[in-house]
């Protein structure tokens, strides 16, 4: 659509008139002063930083409540169509800094607070992170929420409220340790909790036939989600949109009164749990078959509340006539990867059993509505469930989705026809949504072939499910994740599965790519039968990330200096503007103050690691940074074997030598494994071992540090990515979909070091070659180089076998590498074959950072390539990513507040 909107350059006075009212300091103070009194959370007498914190909040969420209201009353009265993000994670962090800063009041909240004896920045630091999220998935999500509110896009997204977050980190002696996040402990100020909002679940139970001639799902487990609001406010706009979040809860009257007065404690209290303990975290452990079940009832659980609630919602605008048909024409809904899959059965049942539609009614209607985005490229780590668990847990869903799996045959069938069966066979084993599963009887003599009864599994297939043990996920599925230590079991049959992914193409309009590569990859590998199929579907929306929280906010320094070179802010809208920048990279006043801004954020980092690490680091040293969940694929052991080299080269030279040679370093890793992903915990072991020797080796000094900063999560990001000067995106090519973080370094005048991966390529187009340090093997290459390992042919560097030698040396303590390293050779004995192909590209990395040493040296032509980053970063705005969905997928309207 046209942009209805454009956004002047407006000041904080301006912009709070826009909001309705202009609290000044003064009306703020006693707003603050109001909560201190009135919030029953803290003892009456003392106004300290935690009270301050919740006092501000829920004076700020005031704020947020009157443009909330005026939001929805718009929409309400207008009837727009809406569109909604429906996703299991939501990284949103802190809130406070993002509210004030939309607001335009970061200015009078900061005076406010002084005047009441506290400092902003102290008040900010007491918030804890909404960690909803895993990593880039969620945060993407949180994103999109900040952009669409701030282009007046009519959205909202759906998600589940968590009790606990995602668990925090500790590093000792041992590794990683876990914790749960007790992120509500002290109450969350700026949700809404709407106990008259909330939707019957059911889970279990049986189908029956009715009189009426519909499917009646009845019997099973029931509880009832309750709707949580947290107002999303845009940047200089007024409106606030809404994340609605989901919790679990036993209905009300479920209380067994009974049990609990015979004593039978345990027994009354047991459907309290079932109910809540589906909201208790995050991806929970799903090795188990209760954890499995957990899983489901989550995302079945995000599905139908939303799916209620929109319809719900549907109904309400449509008045009294409700013409379902028009229901694409008010809703999209986009399913942020395969998690919220259900949304395509759930809204056949709502449609068909419970408004009397007819299939083909619903189905139309339902294909038209939702759409799907996919985040991951190997076929592997696609999700699938055990259609006989689902069958258990959600009956009804799995006869519709047999229905929808004998349809998809149908038009496999006209197709490619019935005259060639081995093709028609290969065809129905890859696109059915069911595998595994016999053909339904009307198609049971369709493949009639000479004597093979059972069904081939073709031979490229076979080649995958050996491998089936590798991940690109960013979600921790436990079955995705190397386990060498799982036994395998000897399965008699293939287990009957329901393909997510599969369901999603079929049942949605539209399913794209989150990066340009990422896209065609998905179109010319993994989907490449339904694009043929159905080239139509297929689209490509790059991922971006909101300039407000990762440039504005956490980057004040550098905001000013770009605002200053540029003449407006209006670059925090229309990041094009950024491009301005380029005209001024070899002007010494910028280049100065890049440099000064860079410091200034380094001095942070530095406090950042003494606090949490205790080592000392010089803010004089190259910041070298990478921060992401930790993953094989992600590839920071060979990060870490690159430092190993390079310390292993500093001790056998002199210290003239090394210091000709190297510049000095932080090398700065953070990140979360999964709780159960051995290997990856092994990796964080190694870096810390690593640090522990280097960083107290008196000949090295402030020539090479290695820092694991424990707990990495969105405030975390928002010190250290300001901080950055170089930073690794160093996944194996082609199977990073696209990576955000990358992003958001190169916004803040990091340069990158990279592979050809992910948003990579696009990155280093817009920023230009020459400011991106690119190494390793291409996407289209990864599949012989395999083939080249396991025929026995590959030859490593000497220096990669040199290197894996001297941590086997013991020099890192007495911890046992041998499965480490021996995970990177073809016959280490542990099956990996080095799967991620570190020893191919070591040699490349290394000779890649010795470029960077050298670059660096010369600060001048560095903080020339910095400021070349940050210009060219403009196309990653989430903003951009934002238009094109709601051009190209959602059909929405920015809709501007009278
Ligand atoms: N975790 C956090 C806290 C982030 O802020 C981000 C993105 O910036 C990510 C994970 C994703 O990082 P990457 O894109 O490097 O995988």
């Amino acid at each position: 659509p046209k942009q209805k909107r454009n956004h002047p350059v407006v000041s904080e006075q301006v912009s709070s008139a826009l909001n309705g009212y202009t609290p000044d300091a003064a009306s703020i103070t006693s707003s603050i002063k109001y909560h201190a009194e009135f919030t029953p959370l803290f003892s009456p007498e003392k106004f300290e930083l935690t009270k301050a914190f919740f006092a501000t909040a829920q004076s700020v969420r005031d704020s947020l409540i009157i443009n909330w209201n005026a939001t929805y009353d718009c929409y309400e009265k207008l009837n727009v169509k809406q569109a909604y993000y429906l996703s299991m994670e939501f990284l949103q962090g802190r809130a406070l800094l993002n509210a004030i800063g939309n607001l335009g009041l970061t200015g009078a909240y900061a005076e406010a607070l002084s005047k009441l004896g506290h400092n902003l920045e102290n008040v900010l630091g007491q918030e804890p992170d909404a960690a909803l999220g895993n990593g880039g998935l969620g945060r993407l999500a949180s994103c999109f929420l900040d952009s669409l509110a701030t282009l007046n896009y009519p959205a909202w997204g759906y998600g589940l409220r968590y009790r606990y977050g995602l668990f925090k980190q500790r590093t000792t002696k041992d590794g990683q340790e876990e914790v749960a996040e007790d992120w509500l402990e002290m109450g969350n100020p700026w949700e809404i909790v709407r106990n008259d909002v909330s939707y019957p679940i059911k889970f279990y139970g049986k189908v029956v036939s009715g009189s009426d001639g519909k499917s009646h799902w009845i019997g099973g487990e029931d509880i009832k989600a309750v709707a949580y609001d947290v107002p999303i406010p845009g940047y200089k706009t007024k409106t606030t949109i809404n994340l609605r979040l989901w919790s679990t809860k036993v209905p009300s009257g479920d209380f067994d009164l009974y049990a609990f007065n015979a004593g039978d404690h345990t027994k009354a209290a047991e459907a309290l749990s079932n109910a809540e303990k589906i909201c208790y975290i995050l991806y929970p452990g799903d090795e188990s078959i209760e954890g499995k079940i957990l899983r489901l009832k989550q995302q079945y659980t995000l599905c139908s509340a939303s799916l209620q609630d929109i319809i719900v919602r549907f109904e309400r605008r449509s008045g009294a006539n409700v013409n379902w048909d028009e229901f694409p024409e008010k809703v999209a809904v986009q399913m942020n990867d395969t998690h919220p899959t259900l949304c395509i059965p759930e809204m056949m049942r709502i449609l068909v059993d419970l408004k009397g539609l007819s299939w083909k009614e619903a189905w139309n209607i339902t294909q038209r509505t939702v759409a799907y985005t996919n985040h991951t490229v190997l076929p592997e780590a696609l999700e699938k469930w055990s259609l006989e668990l689902m069958q258990k847990l959600l009956p009804r869903h799995v006869e519709i989705i047999e229905m929808i799996d004998e349809e998809l045959i149908h038009t496999i069938v006209s197709e490619y026809g019935t005259a060639d069966p081995d093709l028609l066979e290969k065809k129905l084993k890859e696109m059915r949504i069911l595998d595994n599963v016999d053909l339904p009887a009307t198609f049971a003599n369709l493949i009639v072939k000479p004597k093979e009864s059972t069904v081939v599994v073709p031979s490229d297939e076979l080649e995958t499910t050996e491998e089936e043990v590798e991940s690109v996920s960013e979600e921790p599925e436990a079955e995705n994740i190397l386990e060498e230590e799982k036994e395998v079991e000897a399965v008699p049959e293939p287990p009957k599965l329901v393909r997510m992914a599969n369901l999603c193409i079929v049942g949605g309009h539209a399913v794209n790519g989150v990066a340009e590569i990422h896209s065609e990859i998905v179109k010319d590998e993994v989907f490449n039968e339904f694009y043929k199929l159905w080239p139509e579907k297929f689209q490509n929306k790059t991922n971006g990330v909101t300039p407000r929280r990762w440039i504005r906010f956490c980057n004040p320094d550098l905001s000013r200096i770009i605002t200053y070179w540029i003449g407006t802010e209006d670059w925090v809208i229309n990041t094009e503007k950024l491009a301005e920048l380029r005209k001024f990279a070899d002007n010494e006043d910028l280049q100065t103050q890049f440099r000064a801004a860079k410091r200034n954020n380094k001095m942070k980092v530095v406090s950042l690691i003494k606090e949490r690490t205790g080592y000392t680091v010089s803010p004089d040293a190259m910041f070298d940074i990478q921060v992401k969940r930790i993953h094989e694929y992600k590839r920071q052991l060979m990060n870490i074997l690159g430092i190993v080299y390079r310390y292993k080269q500093m001790k056998e030279m002199s210290a003239a030598e090394r210091k000709a040679k190297f510049v000095p370093r932080v090398c700065i890793f953070g990140g979360k494994a999964f709780a159960t992903y051995v290997q990856a915990k092994r990796i964080v072991k190694f870096i810390t071992d690593v640090g522990a020797t280097v960083n107290h080796d008196p000949e090295i000094g402030d020539l090479l540090k290695v820092v694991f900063v424990p707990d990495y999560n969105v405030s975390v990001a928002e010190l250290l990515i300001p901080s950055s000067e170089l930073s690794q995106h160093i996944s194996t090519a082609g199977m990073e979909a696209s990576g955000t973080s990358n992003m958001k370094f190169a916004m803040n005048g990091c340069i990158l070091i990279g592979t050809l991966d992910g948003a990579n390529v696009e990155i280093r187009e817009e920023v230009g070659e020459d400011n991106f340090f690119l190494f390793g093997a291409e996407a289209h290459e990864i599949a012989g180089l395999r083939k080249e390992r396991a025929d026995g042919k590959f030859v490593p560097d000497p220096r990669f076998e040199e290197v894996k030698e001297y941590v086997r040396s013991g020099i890192f303590g007495p911890y046992n590498y041998d499965e480490l390293m021996g995970s990177l050779e073809g016959n280490g004995g542990f099956g990996r074959a080095d799967y991620f192909l570190v020893g191919k590209d070591f040699p490349s990395y290394i000779e890649c950072q010795e470029k960077v040493d050298e670059a660096y040296r010369d600060q001048k032509g560095w903080t020339r390539m910095s400021i070349m980053n940050t210009a060219g970063s403009y196309k990653f705005s989430s903003d951009r990513t934002i238009h094109e969905y709601a051009r190209d997928i959602w059909e929405i309207e920015p809709v501007e507040l009278p």
